[in-house]
């Protein structure tokens, strides 16, 4: 019988050895069959070199990703060069994945990757339940419904570690429950947490107008900048028609261009907002009025023209530069103009209601205004700081929260199993071990 086996697949590999290579149509023949590659799932034998059809060999297509070596049919039980050797198999049932290898500590997963880990968690959570009968019907469907939601492996990991807080404890509403001093402790974060929230809003407001305010203010200077360029350029061909006309001389002529050129170098205004000064209320009060809401509502165009934007631009700088002259002459005298006078501010900026786009912009040059200097990234910076301190201010008050109501939990839950009274009651709550895949 033994004999009988053997000498059939002698035979047989002999007729492989002596079986053309090749086609009629040259094309290379494979396996045992002796056909082309027709895109049928194939496996290498690492005995003889040799590819062989899965169908060929008896093999199930599924367990595929499975082999680490194969050895055909001749070379294991003919030349004895080997067995067909399987990797483990991810522990999912309907999973035919290869179970994951560590890299680094060469351990053997259970699984083929943390999402299969947690799902055959789940299952068998969820089955263990189910089949349960001494666990009571809420316990049960509390613990499945932890378990059913819990989205990645991490999260799985962290099951059982802290306690689970409940609202309800045998149908009674926790709050009503809890100590008055635990209600008080936990009222007054809450109050914590409110003021915090407030203030992060108020930051944030302020955050969302400097940026805007910037966008603004980088078109401005563009549209100031054209509009100047475009006036000197009619100003400049005017001169230079009637300097022709008179027969102006070249040196004349290179003079005016000097002048010219001087004119139209580009606008670079501080655009410094004095309303970034505004604190708590005042900046509150600030946000609900038209100026916060047009710069936050602005959709990077100007509603007013460019003419209209050059004439308040030119007004505004001869004010300035008024202040500045007077400044220098005579300091009193320009403190009794400047309360006369309650549109120019005496640091220099302007604020001034009926201009719309100028309300509250510095207009001095940019290079010159030496006291807000860099203010975009001052105060995004300080903003950003605060904004991020007091969220994790928020974060560790809510933390403390939850702290509060789980010693609460623990608190009543002894209050409950301890009492025989009480302990014949169904407590609706559940302290679980963590179960961890590995
Ligand atoms: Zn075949
Ligand atoms: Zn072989
Ligand atoms: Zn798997
Ligand atoms: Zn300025």
């Amino acid at each position: 019988m033994l004999n009988d086996h053997k000498k059939n697949l002698e035979q047989q590999y002999s007729k492989f050895q002596k079986a053309p290579k090749f086609s009629l149509n040259s094309e290379q023949l494979y396996c045992v069959c002796r056909k082309p590659d027709n895109g049928e799932l194939m496996v290498a034998c690492d005995g003889c070199d040799q590819w062989f059809h899965f169908k060929c060999m008896h093999l199930d297509k599924k367990y595929k990703d499975l082999i680490s070596k194969f050895y055909c049919v001749f070379c294991d039980e003919l030349f004895g060069r080997g067995k067909t050797q399987y990797k483990r198999k991810c522990r999912l049932p309907e999973c035919y994945k290869p179970a994951r290898v560590d890299i680094v500590t060469g351990q053997t997963s259970k699984y083929c990757c943390d999402a299969h880990g947690v799902k055959f968690m789940k299952d068998y959570v969820v089955d263990v339940v189910r089949k349960s009968e001494k666990e009571t019907t809420s316990v049960n469907a509390l613990f499945t419904k932890e378990a059913i939601s819990i989205a990645n492996y991490s999260e799985f990991k962290a099951l059982g570690m802290t306690l689970p807080i409940f609202d309800k404890i045998s149908g009674k509403s926790l709050v009503n429950l809890m100590s008055e001093q635990t209600k008080e402790r936990l009222a007054s974060i809450d109050v914590n947490i409110g003021n915090l929230e407030k203030l992060e809003r108020t930051y944030e407001s302020k955050l969302k107008y400097l940026m805007k305010l910037r966008g603004l203010v980088k078109k401005l200077n563009e549209q100031l900048t054209k509009a100047i360029l475009d006036e000197n350029m009619k100003i400049s061909s005017v001169d230079l028609k009637s300097q022709n006309g008179k027969g102006g001389s070249k040196r004349n002529r290179n003079g005016k261009n000097g002048k010219a050129s001087k004119r139209t170098a580009k606008t670079d205004i501080c655009g410094y907002d004095t309303s970034l000064q505004l604190l708590g209320n005042s900046w509150i009060k600030f946000t609900n009025g038209e100026r916060y809401k047009s710069v936050i509502g602005w959709d990077n165009s100007f509603s007013i023209n460019e003419k209209g934007i050059l004439t308040e631009f030119k007004l505004l700088r001869k004010r300035l530069q008024i202040t500045e002259d007077e400044q220098r002459e005579d300091v009193s005298r320009e403190q009794s103009e400047g309360e006369m006078n309650s549109n120019i501010k005496s640091d220099g900026c302007i604020v001034d209601k009926e201009l719309t786009i100028f309300c509250g912009l510095c207009v001095k040059d940019r290079k010159k205004c030496s006291k807000h200097l860099t203010w975009y990234t001052t105060i995004y910076d300080s903003l950003d700081s605060n904004i991020a301190s007091i969220s994790e201010e928020i974060n560790t008050l809510r933390k403390e929260k939850d702290k509060v109501k789980q010693e609460e939990n623990i608190q009543l839950w002894e209050k409950w199993r301890n009492n025989p009274i009480l302990k014949n009651e169904s407590a609706s709550t559940v302290i679980h071990q963590g179960i961890t895949p590995k």
